[in-house]
């Protein structure tokens, strides 16, 4: 699995990195962003920024979005967001609407900005990660810090992070399920997702499930392969939408509560790259013929889609069908 964050890695500074150069500004500003919670169910809340139903249906960026569980014996909190400041409001909703302690903290992965605030939760607050998550921040932090504070922008907090442990950890195709206190909740591992080390977060009473970035938002927005891995993650976000009923509430990584149905944009979208580009490949097209050819114009709309498709995906599409 090391193989897949080291290609992340170096994917994600020469594609991310090249993004965001011409832009000369973040996506989204970590010292400007409000959250706000929503009430999904009893003790079910989903956190997204107050600007986050806008800027989705425009195709716009959409800071981090997670949500809170509350059980008897005290909270479960989904993403950790990039900075104090953005921590400190996921903890001030938490408190408004529970007041309960916080005894857990899941990271969907080791991206910033959904677990850089894990150090300032309280010391009693138990974090859970996926083994590659742990593995990735125990031998890449440095240099992670570095990549987060090119694209999000100095002065965002990110200079004070430091690593934390896991307290609690999560294999591969593993399963864990949590008791708050008369609210069960499930944390899930469904293969390659974006990361390697994605966790999925279900709570089965409302039908609530939690998705991370392999899931960035309704349409028009679209998936990034920041690890290659087409194939896989295909796999891995079919087997989501399987798992899920048609009645679920999705959150996704960046953007505010949707549909299950919702997921099968990104699904199909993954499919016509697969299809394309193996066509290409069978073809004997070079990666550059294929990334011209490839255009897919039913999945417009996403203002990163010009790096995101022809920069990322599909020359991760390309390396992964070659290698078959
Ligand atoms: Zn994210």
């Amino acid at each position: 699995m090391k193989r897949n964050i080291i290609t992340a890695a170096l994917l994600a500074t020469t594609f991310f990195g090249a993004a965001t150069a011409t832009a000369n500004e973040p996506v989204w500003d970590a010292n400007k962003v409000q959250l706000i919670s929503e009430k999904l169910d009893d003790g079910v809340y989903a956190y997204y920024p107050s600007d986050a139903k806008e800027l989705e249906s425009k195709g716009l960026p959409v800071a981090t979005s997670g949500g809170f569980i509350v059980g008897d014996k005290g909270v479960l909190i989904i993403d950790t967001m990039l900075n104090k400041r953005l921590n400190m409001q996921v903890q001030g909703m938490v408190k408004a609407e529970a007041n309960k302690p916080i005894i857990y903290a899941v990271n969907t992965s080791s991206h910033g900005d959904h677990s850089y605030g894990n150090m300032y939760l309280p010391k009693e607050t138990k974090i859970i990660q996926h083994q590659e998550t742990q593995n990735y921040i125990d031998t890449h932090f440095e240099h992670d810090t570095k990549f987060m504070m090119q694209n999000f922008g100095k002065n965002r907090g990110i200079e004070e992070v430091l690593p934390t442990d896991a307290d609690i950890l999560v294999g591969d195709g593993g399963k864990i399920t949590l008791d708050l206190g008369g609210k069960m909740v499930e944390i899930m591992d469904f293969g390659f997702a974006q990361t390697g080390g994605d966790l999925f977060i279900w709570e089965p009473e409302s039908k609530t499930m939690w998705t991370g970035n392999p899931i960035v938002a309704v349409k028009p927005s679209l998936p990034w392969l920041l690890g290659g891995h087409l194939l896989e993650t295909l796999e891995s976000l079919q087997e989501v939408r399987a798992f899920l009923p048609d009645d679920a509430t999705v959150i996704p990584g960046h953007g505010s509560p949707m549909t299950p149905d919702d997921i099968q944009w990104h699904i199909d979208y993954l499919e016509a790259v697969k299809t394309q580009v193996q066509a290409a490949i069978d073809d004997g097209l070079t990666l550059q013929e294929t990334v011209a050819k490839v255009q897919l114009p039913e999945f417009t709309g996403y203002a990163l889609r010009n790096w995101v498709h022809p920069g990322l995906n599909v020359p991760a599409a390309y390396k992964d069908l070659s290698a078959k």
